[in-house]
């Protein structure tokens, strides 16, 4: 399938897990891409590779200017990056909560200011916001983490009223918890990581973790001009998490 040919995208975060996935499946459906991560060092041809740091607006901006100028104009931005926080309002303190929301909200509004001039510009303008299921589930030890997504939730509806008229749509993910390196980071710290692992699972409606790739195709949906109608929505990729 070539329904990217002739367009161009941005991934932020696009050097490991859901971003890389969805890089490498834009890439394979014909888009130039380009990705910009803390460390790139991994993303080679056919990909672009740009450092920068979302929570650094200095750096957001050469980054996307960077991109831009590699790929010719831009299509498509997925903003992607994102940390995670464990914990109650207890347990984070106010350093903690500016660090995540710096790079899980800010960093996201960074990366639509710099990319906006360019998208205006397409005739297929699309971000995709990497949100999650937390923003709506009320999971536990996740107060700081779900807040930041809750945000990003809210920020994609604003985004997309302010931007529909100008062409831009904006939508977003809601995965489930998906088996990336970040995952694998808190199995591999628990003392036990394949029980830890197995509970996980166990704890899925479908008694299995969500794949990049299943969260990359859905990312892939929403910005494909196939989707020209769809703006302002939310696409849960969660196992049936919040059906359940
Ligand atoms: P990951 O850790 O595998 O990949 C994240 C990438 O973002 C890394 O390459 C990292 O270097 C980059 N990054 C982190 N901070 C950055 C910064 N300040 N500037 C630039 N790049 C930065 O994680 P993932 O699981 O693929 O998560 C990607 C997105 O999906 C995140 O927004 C996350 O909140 C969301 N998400 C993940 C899950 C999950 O279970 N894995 C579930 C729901 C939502």
């Amino acid at each position: 399938m070539n329904d990217f040919e002739g367009l161009s995208a941005l991934v932020t975060g696009g050097a490991s897990g859901i971003g890389r996935a969805t890089a490498d499946l834009l890439a394979e459906r014909g888009a130039r891409v380009a990705v910009l991560d803390l460390d790139p060092s991994g993303v080679d041809k056919p990909l672009f590779a740009h450092r920068a740091d979302v929570s650094d607006d200095a750096s957001v901006r050469a980054a996307v200017e960077a991109a831009v100028a590699d790929l010719g104009g831009l299509d498509i931005l997925i903003n992607n990056a994102g940390i995670g926080a464990q914990g109650t309002v207890e347990d984070n303190d106010d350093t903690e909560w500016h660090r995540v929301w710096d790079v899980n909200v800010v960093g996201m509004v960074r990366t639509a200011r710099a990319a906006l001039p360019h998208l205006r510009a397409s005739s297929h303008a699309a971000i995709v916001n990497t949100c999650s299921v937390a923003a709506t589930a009320g999971l536990p030890q996740r107060a700081l983490y779900s807040a930041t997504k809750g945000a990003v939730l809210s920020l994609t509806l604003a985004m997309a009223a302010d931007h529909l008229r100008e062409g831009v749509r904006v939508n977003c993910v809601n995965p489930g918890t998906a088996d990336t390196p970040w995952i694998g980071r808190l199995l591999d710290a628990a003392p036990d990581p394949a029980a830890e692992r197995a509970a996980l699972e166990a704890r899925q409606p479908t008694g299995r973790l969500v794949s990049a790739a299943e969260v990359a195709a859905a990312i892939a949906y929403l910005a494909s001009p196939l989707a020209g109608a769809t703006t302002g929505t939310s696409l849960a990729v969660d196992g049936g998490m919040q059906g359940l």
